[in-house]
């Protein structure tokens, strides 16, 4: 396995819409390989999600930490391809956010608080998940990159865009 390098912000790879996967393709050692660096370059840099365009590579793919059915606050690795978004009911709500591709930087973004995700998984197999806090928000997030959208673009105000530093001496408190 090996550890990906992650464009930033201002590289045109992070504005381009991502292409679904065939189904023959997700079994393929070159996409299996990927998948696996995607979830080390993931833990590696402590995201909690990690889209294929983000390492350079144009795929309908994202990698992230779901919160287990459990709800002991165990984040289970969860491979996402070809995925799609509903959400459930009309509730909303606002929470920070920070990007691997922004680094150092958070602000607040106001999403949908339950969706639903349709995807398949990295055998090719099709799965459901209903979500809701902040899994709902980092499956929106990742989905986002594969529409070339940043987090950036859904914030409504810049006001709450601060540097992690700052977000840690202004901010924190207010956070959950
Ligand atoms: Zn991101």
């Amino acid at each position: 396995m090996s550890i990906l390098k992650v464009a930033r912000l201002g590289h045109p790879v992070l504005r381009t819409r991502a292409r679904p996967l065939e189904e023959n393709q997700i079994k393929s050692q070159a996409i299996q390989k990927l998948v696996d660096d995607m979830i080390e370059t993931m833990h590696e840099y402590q995201g909690i999600g990690l889209a294929a365009p983000q390492i350079y590579e144009g795929f309908r793919i994202f990698v992230a930490g779901i919160e287990s059915e459990s709800e002991d606050g165990e984040l289970s690795t969860t491979v996402f391809i070809n995925p799609e978004v509903v959400s459930l009911d009309s509730s909303k709500n606002e929470d920070w956010e920070g990007c691997l591709s922004i680094p150092d930087m958070c602000g607040r973004v106001l999403r949908p608080a339950n969706v639903r995700i349709r995807s398949l998984d990295r055998q090719g197999e099709s799965f459901e998940k209903e979500l809701r806090g902040h899994s709902a928000r980092v499956v929106q997030h990742e989905l986002d990159h594969l529409d070339g959208i940043l987090f950036l673009d859904r914030m409504i105000s810049f006001e709450s865009l601060s540097f992690l530093e700052e977000f840690e001496r202004f901010w924190r408190s207010e956070a959950n």
